[in-house]
């Protein structure tokens, strides 16, 4: 758990004021990468914060995320997700279960292009798909089973003849 001192430390180091739901907002998202979406980080706080509304998470992660103290991620088609990790990685989601990792990359650097012509790019995002360990056993069990059922079905003479 981050100390309350610590949130502070960053909501201030980014100049925004610390009220006690932006303390609470951005503490949360400091313990919890998961990088979370709104509904989230409103479940797992509003048991705690009874008067804090969905609307307020809302706003406070746009603020966050426009003063740069936490990344807005568009990983997900649904859902903006929220990471208090501000150092320079990349994303990995999962297909299957949707879930968001931090992915380290050494040479994301040499993609971070300064200057393109006229154009001033003030972020860039990495991301990668694929399966997280635990949906890469069930995806490929799912695999085995239908390339097991399309053998069966070309098997099947009856296919040939409809
Ligand atoms: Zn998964
Ligand atoms: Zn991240």
């Amino acid at each position: 758990m981050k100390t309350q001192s610590e949130v502070v430390k960053r909501l201030e180091q980014f100049g925004v004021k610390p009220s006690l739901q932006r303390i609470a907002i951005m503490g949360y998202l400091m313990d919890n990468f998961v990088h979370p979406t709104v509904d989230t980080v409103f479940s797992g706080l509003s048991a705690s914060i009874p008067t804090l509304s969905k609307t307020t998470v809302y706003n406070t992660l746009k603020l966050l995320a426009r003063q740069g103290a936490v990344l807005e991620l568009n990983i997900d088609d649904k859902n903006l997700r929220y990471d208090a990790n501000i150092f320079r990685h990349a994303h990995f989601r999962c297909k299957q279960c949707g879930s968001v990792h931090d992915v380290p990359v050494g040479s994301f650097e040499a993609l971070n292009v300064k200057s393109a012509g006229e154009l001033v790019i003030t972020e860039s995002q990495l991301y990668y798909k694929g399966y997280c360990g635990r949906c890469k056993a069930e995806a490929n069990k799912k695999a085995a089973e239908e390339a097991e059922e399309e053998e069966a079905a070309n098997a099947d003479p009856c296919r040939l003849q409809p």
